[in-house]
């Protein structure tokens, strides 16, 4: 449909139509996706104050804008979402497993440790991989990989559990962040000895969030002081109820230390697993699950531990992992040993990846290596421009100063934080002080005491501002969130130095004063014609010289015909020249023109930054 002009641009409009664009699409992604000319949507936008090039990714509030203008409704889709439609495009269905109820098989839980710190993590998780040496009579588990399977005998039968050996609950976030769920179960560990503490109750909401089942294993019962009771008590209070209380979940009393009752956990893990959870995957289709650890093994090159979740993963499968992919060479497990094939629940080290993916990452068997290949490029090209788009769309004082030689920016914004109010007072007017004239504009929005939190970090992403520190540091997750959205937040001990850097970002956002210096004239003697390059001017240098990198200007019977232009080509007979000095001869081109007559004088100038005041 045609629709009104804007700006005296023709371009389609939507009746609302629904366009669904990446985080970072491009103009010419939108364009793709409605059908015009990406050209157009750079006029568009041009039009509307905004000047983008049709291939630069542009964030979400530029999008929106456009849609608006134009008539479309565009949606911003999740990463997560974005994978999905990507592998579907590849008639892929990530995370379901293929056939019906009949191809089920059931497969071990998956199970993370998490608690207090020094409450014993890393010794329970010792703990663990050593009972199962007595069970296996090869070696025990060498090879941190991070995880490994055990197996423990439950009812006369023998049943494994992954454990994921990375304790902590960053790594059991930052893959739920990124929509993957390795973990069945939760072994929230608790020092008898030290009660519930902080980060059990983090670890327990975490758990929570993640609608995770919860095995609780009360440590360190070795210790005269320990009090097993008290804990379930304390975790009672947080509605986690012990099953001899009547409740449904399961305490252990372990010790981690003294080799206490591992068995007894094991066992409540897979019982949990059986009374709560249906654990099942069809280990017949090409294996799907999520990347747990990688690096770049020197000998090996990219080496990732993955934990298979259905389907069965084998040497010589095409896979991709993120933005990587390859051919499997070898699978190794947590003992060193090599395997040719890994089903459900099982983590393996993988070599043969082209790069390393991160953790969380999905993997995925794909029926080529070709398809792998496009696979990991299309993540790969999408996470960049993700990147990209981020970082566009945060300013820092570097950023200020680029945008001002463009002639853009016209007010820099600041957040101040200070130890004492003494100080971010005294800052504040020495800033709002400082003169650079008219063009640019220095506002405080927001000034306080304390360290940086969070919410003044949210303040500067919304306005784009700069946040400056005066002997105070970010408080909490405020440092890690400025740093993932590219806040700009610079600390000061000294007023003066604060001074001074916001002092030199005003003066760079204020356009440079250029002013034009002559390096010299030639005339044109002659003018030979090719076919290939056009007419070319046989010079004469009368003053000074002539520079091929230089600006040129023609004149013609005291006129300038061509200004402010450049030399296509300068020769000295047959050779390139940089520069032809006064009492030479050469041969030039000049950019663009062709139209040039014996006698015109070619002036060649510079344009020299006048510095300020
Ligand atoms: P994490 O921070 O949760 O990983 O805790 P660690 O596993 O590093 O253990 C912290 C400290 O507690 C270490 O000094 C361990 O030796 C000690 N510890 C862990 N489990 C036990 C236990 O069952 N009994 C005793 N007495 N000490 C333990």
């Amino acid at each position: 449909m045609q629709a009104p002009a804007v700006g005296g641009v023709r371009v389609k409009h939507g009746d609302g139509e629904v366009v669904r664009l990446a985080r970072g699409a491009s103009l010419t992604d939108f364009a793709e996706k409605v059908g015009v000319d990406p050209a157009s949507l750079v006029q568009v936008l041009f039009h509307l104050g905004e000047m983008v090039t049709a291939t630069q990714s542009v964030n979400e509030e530029t999008l929106q804008l456009l849609a608006t203008e134009l008539n479309y409704d565009v949606q911003i889709v999740s990463p997560e979402d974005e994978d999905r439609e990507l592998l579907q495009s590849f008639d892929i269905d990530f995370g379901s497993d293929e056939g019906g109820e009949d191809d089920l098989v059931k497969r071990p839980p998956v199970v993370t440790v998490m608690g207090h710190v020094d409450h014993g993590k890393t010794k329970l998780l010792d703990a663990v991989r050593e009972a199962n040496v007595v069970a296996k009579e090869a070696g025990g588990i060498t090879q941190h990989i991070g995880a490994y399977q055990v197996t423990t005998e439950v009812d006369g039968e023998q049943r494994a559990i992954t454990f994921v050996d990375t304790p902590g609950h960053e790594a059991f976030t930052a893959m739920r962040a990124r929509g993957a769920q390795a973990t069945d179960i939760v072994i929230l560990v608790v020092a008898a000895d030290d009660g519930v503490m902080p980060q059990t109750i983090e670890a327990l909401n975490h758990a929570r969030a993640a609608n995770v089942p919860i095995v609780v294993a009360v440590n360190k019962i070795d210790v005269p002081s320990a009090d097993p009771a008290k804990v379930r008590g304390q975790l009672t209070e947080y509605g986690l109820v012990p099953e001899e209380y009547g409740g449904d979940t399961m305490f252990v009393d372990v010790s981690a230390k003294s080799r206490i009752n591992i068995d007894g956990l094991l066992e409540s893990v897979v019982l949990t697993a059986d009374a709560a959870l249906d654990l099942r995957a069809n280990p017949n289709m090409p294996a799907q699950g999520i990347a747990i650890e990688a690096n770049l093994d020197k000998g090996r090159g990219p080496v990732a531990t993955v934990l298979v979740q259905r389907g069965t993963l084998r040497v010589g499968d095409s896979m991709v992992a993120g933005p990587a992919y390859g051919r499997v060479r070898a699978m190794l497990d947590e003992h060193g040993d090599p395997v040719e094939e890994a089903t459900p629940s099982r983590p393996v080290l993988v070599l043969g990846l082209t790069a390393v993916p991160g953790a969380g990452d999905k993997f995925l068997v794909v029926d080529d290596d070709r398809r792998a290949r496009q696979i990991a490029e299309k993540r790969e090209a999408r996470a960049r421009a993700a990147a990209n788009a981020k970082r566009r769309a945060r300013r820092t004082l570097e950023d200020f100063m680029a945008s001002m030689e463009k002639g853009e920016t016209q007010e820099l914004l600041l957040i101040l934080k200070g130890d004492v109010s003494g100080s971010v007072e005294a800052l504040e007017d020495a800033l709002v002080r400082i003169e650079v004239g008219d063009e640019v504009n220095l506002r405080v929005i927001d000034r306080g005491v304390g360290a940086i939190n969070e919410n003044d970090v949210n303040l500067a992403i919304a306005s784009n501002a700069v946040i400056i520190g005066f002997n105070v540091r970010p408080a909490g997750k405020a440092g890690d969130v400025a740093e993932r959205e590219g806040v700009d937040v610079r600390y000061y001990s000294v007023i003066y130095s604060a001074i001074d850097d916001i002092e030199a970002a005003l003066k760079g956002m204020l356009k440079p004063i250029y002013e034009e210096a002559t390096l010299g004239q030639a005339e044109i003697r002659e003018i030979f014609r090719s076919s290939k390059v056009g007419n070319i001017a046989g010079c004469w240098v009368t003053s000074g010289v002539i520079r091929r990198n230089a600006k040129v200007r023609l004149i013609r019977d005291g006129a300038v015909v061509v200004d402010n232009t450049e030399l296509s080509s300068l020769k000295r007979f047959k050779d390139d020249a940089s520069e032809v000095r006064e009492g030479f001869e050469c041969g030039l081109t000049v950019n663009g023109y062709n139209d040039i007559k014996i006698g015109d004088i070619v002036e060649s100038f510079e344009l020299r930054e006048k510095p300020r005041n």
